[in-house]
């Protein structure tokens, strides 16, 4: 298992989200996201509306989710 925080995901908070793939935390996150949004949190907006976008423009969102997985294969394992 790795972590990383929803900072290092682009959002502006500390929770780490934990798992053993990449994909599993940008899940969490992606969820963090909406979560802390729809519970009336501002600071979360635009980091929502960052990940929507990479979600409708899949090539233009690609560079994010690269640097998304090399940054967590670059985690020490813990
Ligand atoms: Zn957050």
């Amino acid at each position: 298992m790795k972590s990383m925080t929803c900072q290092q995901l682009g959002g502006p908070c500390n929770l780490s989200h934990h798992g053993s793939t990449a994909d599993e935390v940008i899940k969490a996150q992606d969820k963090h996201l909406r979560e802390a949004v729809s519970g009336g949190d501002q600071a979360h907006e635009s980091a929502l509306k960052e990940m929507k976008g990479r979600w409708k423009h899949p090539v233009a969102g690609m560079g994010w989710y690269r640097k998304a997985k090399r940054d967590f294969a670059d985690l020490p394992e813990g």
